[in-house]
């Protein structure tokens, strides 16, 4: 299933969690929980190859408009992080 026993990044242990996933497709966005090999030190998780190809297929769907198998669960916005940045004005010299 998938080819590391250790993190290929930092090589510490890896342990198969759930986790959600986010895909992108043109203006769609599509939540998914999957099982994924989390590394317990970094964070970087692995999917098996069907899960890669699962998040291919459901790309092209929304970018397509194919969007009859999938639920709606809210919205979605984008946020300017420029408007959002300001920086904090203090009083230290
Ligand atoms: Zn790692």
């Amino acid at each position: 299933m998938i080819p590391f026993e250790k993190c290929p990044v930092c090589g510490a242990e890896l342990k198969e969690k759930e986790v959600e996933k986010l895909l992108r497709g043109g203006d769609h966005t599509a939540v998914l929980r999957v099982r994924a090999e989390v590394c317990l030190h970094c964070g970087e998780r692995l999917y098996a190859e069907e899960t890669v190809r699962l998040f291919e297929q459901i790309r092209n769907k929304l970018k397509r408009q194919q969007l009859s198998d999938f639920q709606p669960v809210g919205q979605s916005f984008r946020v300017d992080a420029d408007r959002n940045t300001n920086p904090i004005e203090t009083d230290a010299a």
